[in-house]
């Protein structure tokens, strides 16, 4: 419980498998909590009605229990300033929203997506920066009545200052100017009802006494919008910390193309959650080489947020996996270790379904480990001759793996009837029989022609490890296209 009054959250949109940077966003907070014995609160961000699911969510709250990074307030646990979820809100945000244009600090807007959209190509056209051109910023009240209660589609904008600029401190990057020109007319309220992220964000930041927001360096550009909220409501705003971006070795953004960013993959792959929070605790401390093995606690009490730096937290896999095995050779006792591997292994019931599968193919118990060991490999020795003998050729093989990778993005649902009505979908797509579609497939998650069933082998594996088995595969399929 808190002891300081210091309140922060982590505020993940539940639109995809939980990412990397949404737990070290979240180790910052409960970090942060810990040290000034503050509370630590996990509120689902879905305005986005359309890329939001139940799944993801669920996924979100699962990844972040698994890495030990609890929280006292959220949806599943309740609390003071409950609801927690953001569409559970939705009836609180417009009495707020009707605040700010009784004041006139927010105008409804009456553009059509198609004049918007001419709006933004005129613009691109003259080398302008986009943004809304203010046509609806003077209708007179009369006009804007009769066209509400005409019925005609609206949203609400926010009005934002034409001259000088928004200057604040930022915890992380110090002095922040940014001139009220380059802030769009943000909208508030969309023409369904429902808040956008920034209107929902800064009332629930408010309504939830969060006193500090720690969150991604992409959100910077946003305070200003934030900031006027804050004032136009008459609030206190909390105190801003953008935490610089993780970063591939190249120093690109972290992205899925490049390295796989699910938390749920290193789970599957057997990463020990107390050695990812070890890795990605490391950046927000300082410490001498040799110090670097740390518990959740001894992090919490080396943790300097005073310090961090803006540079970019590189994601380097290699130092991960070296923490990972010194957590798993020297912190585990014998039994411990073993305890884990079980656990490990039972993940979403891997063990139990891939054995069950494995029985309508077996002759002898001993063929157990080929027959469903790839379902906990973390590398299946992928080549590009494991793709020589099938009747595709190697161009037809490398299209249908990179077209079902592009495909499995788009599902909103993963299991195993959507992911063969997504395969026969492709196979009817690509004009090609599905006994043609799969025998790549079965070879990129398994490693070989024989193995268990593929839907449901997909299904069990999980979305973040079927991306990397076609990731692999494809780059070993190219290959062989390559040396045709
Ligand atoms: N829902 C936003 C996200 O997922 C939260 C940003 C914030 O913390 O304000 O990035």
């Amino acid at each position: 419980m808190s002891t300081s009054g210091v309140r922060v959250r982590i505020a993940p949109s539940p639109t995809g498998e939980p990412h990397v940077g949404t737990a070290y966003i979240a180790l910052f907070n409960y970090l942060f909590a810990k040290k000034h014995g503050g509370t630590f609160i996990l509120r689902i961000e879905d305005t986005d009605a359309t890329r939001s699911t139940p799944e993801f969510e669920e996924k979100v709250l699962e990844a972040l229990k698994w890495c030990g990074l609890e929280w006292s307030e959220g949806p599943d646990v309740g609390g003071p300033y409950g609801p927690y979820r953001q569409s559970d809100r939705k009836s609180m945000y417009w009495p707020y929203a009707q605040d700010l244009l009784d004041k006139g600090h927010a105008f409804r807007c009456f553009c059509t997506p198609e004049r918007l959209e001419k709006m933004r190509e005129d613009q691109r056209a003259n080398g302008k920066p986009p943004g809304y051109d203010g046509h609806c910023l003077n209708l007179k009240a009369e006009e804007v009545s009769a066209r509400v209660a005409a019925g005609e589609p609206s949203v609400v904008r926010m009005k934002i200052p034409t001259e000088g600029s928004c200057d604040f401190r930022d915890g992380v990057y110090g002095d922040v100017s940014i001139p009220w020109e380059s802030v769009d007319m943000q909208v508030l309220i969309k023409a369904d009802g429902m808040p956008t992220y920034h209107m929902a964000n800064v009332i629930d930041d408010h309504l939830m006494k969060i006193t500090h927001v720690a969150r991604g360096e992409e959100w910077l550009a946003s305070v200003p919008k934030h900031i006027l909220l804050y004032r136009y409501f008459g609030w206190d705003e909390p105190v801003f910390m953008h935490l610089s971006l993780m970063r591939n070795a190249d120093k690109s953004k972290l992205s899925k193309r490049k390295n796989p960013t699910s938390i749920s993959y290193y789970s599957a792959l057997g990463y020990l959650p107390e050695a990812l929070m070890n890795f990605l605790g490391l950046f927000f401390i300082q410490i001498a080489e040799g110090e670097e093995m740390l518990s959740m606690d001894e992090l919490a009490e080396k943790f300097d947020p005073e310090n961090l730096s803006k540079a970019g937290a590189i994601f380097d896999i290699q130092k991960l996996d070296w923490l990972n095995g010194r957590w798993l050779r020297e912190k585990l006792s014998p039994e411990e270790f073993i305890g884990r591997i079980l656990t490990w292994a039972s993940e979403n019931d891997r063990l139990i379904e891939g054995l069950k599968l494995a029985q309508s193919r077996i002759t002898k118990l001993g063929e157990l480990p080929n027959l469903a060991g790839f379902l906990l490999a973390g590398d299946v020795g992928i080549k590009p001759e494991s793709f020589a003998s099938l009747k595709t050729t190697p161009a037809e093989t490398l299209e249908i793996l990179q077209t079902v990778a592009a495909d499995l993005e788009k599902m909103l649902e993963w299991n195993v009837e959507t992911i063969e009505a997504e395969l026969r979908a492709v196979a009817e797509r690509t004009g090609k029989k599905l006994k043609f579609v799969t025998p790549p497939l079965f070879i990129a998650m398994s490693g070989s022609s024989r193995s268990l069933p593929l839907f449901d082998s997909m299904a069990l594996l999980g979305r973040s490890v079927v991306r990397q088995r076609l990731k692999v595969a494809a780059a070993a399929a190219a290959q062989l296209v390559g040396s045709n």
